[in-house]
């Protein structure tokens, strides 16, 4: 006989198959459950007919319904992916590599980073500031993701993707098999442009170096450019997101990946298959499977 599961289980099921859903992903395995492993019983036969829930999903299949959409999603410029940045300013050069640092020291290492930016005043965005947002996650992370900019959300916490776009981006995460606390999480600017509009390339070249340094301490063996802004600041060449996702690009000794900012993602959910087929990439440099996936 199938197994009754909580409401609690069954809400959290519910939730992560819509969510795969969203991302495309409608087949799923039925693979008999070992009555045995559930009861705790290793004597206990397996029932073989019986129907087990659904398994991680197998392949990307038909599109995707369109989400709900509340609140604050994000960045403005996310809804203008496909278009490349406009040409003003020419990009800085990045700073140079800097000199691996053992991973027991690389907390310390970015605390150093977050002392040195202190109370910053260095560009305009400053003074619409609550809060600055310097990053999240673990200092060792194998897998690092960078947005555009702190939210509303993020203003008010001081933590990167804490909203609408961070809860899906929490959702990709976990599809990867992986959790938040374990990557990290940064943006090109570490305060919210007013309006959530797109940085100014001034305002994004004055904060990136440091962002370059956060990346050299973490030293993640890939990286995962968020949306147009992200790719272009960390790459340093304005080019429309479709020419550079779906490949790997060598990266400050890092394996980068362009995708869709989650909050495009939010607005135009149809995209999340295309978004899931990125992540895969990355999951193949970083030898991952599907959560459920033997
Ligand atoms: N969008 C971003 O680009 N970064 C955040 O931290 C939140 C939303």
């Amino acid at each position: 006989m199938a197994r009754q599961l909580d409401p609690a289980t069954r809400d959290a099921l519910v939730e992560r198959v819509r969510f795969y859903r969203d991302l495309g992903l409608t087949e799923f395995y039925k693979r008999p459950v070992d009555q045995a492993l559930l009861s705790g019983n290793p004597d206990e036969p397996q029932n073989l007919g019986a129907p087990s829930e659904p398994q991680m999903p197998c392949a990307p299949s038909f599109p995707l319904a369109p989400t709900e959409m509340v609140g604050d999603p994000g960045p403005q410029s996310a809804s203008m992916e496909d278009q490349p940045i406009p040409p003003r300013k020419p990009f800085p050069a990045p700073p140079q590599i800097a000199a691996e640092v053992p991973p027991s020291d690389r907390a310390a290492a970015l605390q150093m980073i977050r002392d040195e930016i202190g109370d910053c005043t260095r560009c305009a965005l400053h003074k619409g500031r609550n809060k600055l947002v310097f990053a999240d996650g673990d200092p060792n992370a194998r897998l690092m993701f960078v947005g555009e900019g702190p939210g509303a959300d993020e203003d008010a916490q001081g933590l990167p993707f804490v909203g609408r776009a961070g809860q899906l981006l929490n959702n990709m995460i976990a599809a990867m098999g992986l959790k938040r606390e374990e990557v990290y999480i940064a943006n090109i600017v570490k305060c919210r442009p007013p309006g959530n509009r797109t940085p100014e390339p001034e305002e994004a070249n004055t904060c990136t170096p440091f962002l370059f340094r956060q990346i050299d301490v973490v030293r993640p063996q890939v990286l995962v450019a968020l949306g147009a802004t992200a790719a272009t600041y960390l790459l340093g060449h304005r080019q429309p997101l479709a020419g550079l996702r779906g490949r790997v690009h060598a990266f400050r000794g890092t394996q980068l990946i362009v995708t869709y900012h989650p909050a495009f993602l939010l607005r135009d959910p149809r995209q999340k298959k295309e978004a899931w087929a990125d992540l895969q990439i990355a999951m193949r440099e970083l030898g991952l499977k599907p959560p459920g996936k033997a």
